[in-house]
């Protein structure tokens, strides 16, 4: 299938080009871009920060405005837009015909919208049916969470079916790939901690519920438990850690059944040979050192979900921590699986 991608030159849109080489399904067909960007070749225009080395074919793309008479051709796109233009835009895309698998946060808690993990709500797809932006169906619009939503809807997941929960307090340590490029000023996070990331605690407790939310006669019916959260940027270049302690619906007997429920957790998608799905979702470590973004974050190409230190709460019942990879797991990656299951379930053909 052939692909467009929006927000082509950005650390996210840069994240699709390198993964998407070699994708058996999907072929890079145009890349879009803002007016400072357009009409130059893709290699003149981004300020390419991958450690691998540029594809030669997309390094001489003509990078194109974002705007879907000016990307024919494409099956579909991805968008790594800027939240400040997506919402336009990504309409535009899906009124046109055109269905978008987004990064950004703009449709995420439209009620039509699927916010989607594969492993977490596949049914969640469904709601695509309910969306009016063509009138044959044609163009619609899939979400990716935001990138801490996606590790810590995945470790709460097992948690969630097994006991429900209550409360969530969680402290994110978040990297700083995860603030685009240029991003944080170095003086700002060279041997330094920044308390607070704009808008990003607020997302949590809506998108977590959505993901963790049941379908119901076409829409999802969200848990309303409480988040306190707290986000922090750190100076590690790729892997959100989440420092999570979470009060249960539930009493577990012991924390070995906590630890029984994550390591049983059954992935819904694990028989459909999907090429970007991680063969094991939840990494689940013993060592009390263990996970650590630079350590970890890379594994499974960027799409394991890492969980450590699981044990009982003082306050609450239950602590852990867990890690994944911001702009794979978090972001382009999970773009990707979202669309290899839209093609598997007949979205995209
Ligand atoms: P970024 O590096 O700042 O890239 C933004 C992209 O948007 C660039 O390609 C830029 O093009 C394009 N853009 C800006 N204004 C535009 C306009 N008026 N018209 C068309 N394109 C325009 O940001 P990022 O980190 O890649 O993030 C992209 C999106 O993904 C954001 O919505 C972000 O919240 C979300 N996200 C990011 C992460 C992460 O870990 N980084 C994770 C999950 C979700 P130019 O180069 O031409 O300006």
């Amino acid at each position: 299938m052939k692909v467009g991608i929006l927000g082509a030159t950005g650390a996210v849109g840069q994240k699709f080009i390198r993964l998407l080489q070699n994708h058996p399904w999907f072929e890079i067909a145009a890349l879009g871009a803002s007016s400072r960007s357009a009409g130059k070749k893709y290699k003149d225009a981004a300020n390419w920060i991958e450690d691998v080395q540029l594809p030669g074919y997309v390094a001489e793309m003509t990078v194109s405005v974002c705007e879907p008479d000016q990307m024919q051709g494409v099956d579909f796109v991805f968008s790594g837009l800027d939240s400040s233009v997506a919402f336009e835009i990504e309409g535009a895309f899906a009124r046109a015909g055109i269905p978008v698998i987004s990064n950004a946060k703009n449709y995420r808690m439209d009620p039509t919208v699927p916010l989607l993990v594969p492993e977490v709500n596949p049914d969640h797809i469904e709601l695509i049916k309910t969306q009016t932006f063509t009138e044959d169906g044609s163009g619609w619009i899939v979400t990716n969470p935001n990138c801490v939503a996606v590790p810590l809807s995945l470790a709460l997941k097992p948690i969630y079916d097994a006991f429900g929960i209550e409360a969530i307090v969680v402290t994110t340590m978040q990297a700083i790939s995860g603030a685009g490029y240029p991003g944080v000023p170095s003086l700002d996070i060279l041997g330094n901690v920044v308390p607070f990331i704009s808008g990003e605690e607020d997302k949590i407790a809506p998108e977590t519920q959505k993901l963790l939310g049941s379908l119901n006669n076409g829409s999802v019916e969200m848990p309303d438990y409480p988040v306190q959260a707290t986000c922090t940027r750190v100076p590690t270049l790729n892997g959100h850690m989440a420092a999570v302690t979470v009060k249960l619906v539930t009493k577990p007997t012991s924390i070995e059944s906590v630890k029984e429920a994550v390591l049983g957790f059954e992935n819904p998608i694990a028989d459909l040979g999907l090429p970007f799905a991680p063969k094991e979702v939840i990494k689940l470590h013993d060592e009390e050192r263990f996970p650590q973004p630079r350590l970890h974050a890379d594994h499974e190409n960027g799409m394991q979900l890492h969980m450590g230190r699981l044990r009982e709460a003082e306050v609450f019942d239950v602590s852990f921590v867990c890690m994944a990879h911001n702009t794979i797991r978090g972001a382009a990656g999970g773009a990707i699986l979202n669309a290899e299951l839209l093609v598997k379930k007949g979205y995209l053909s």
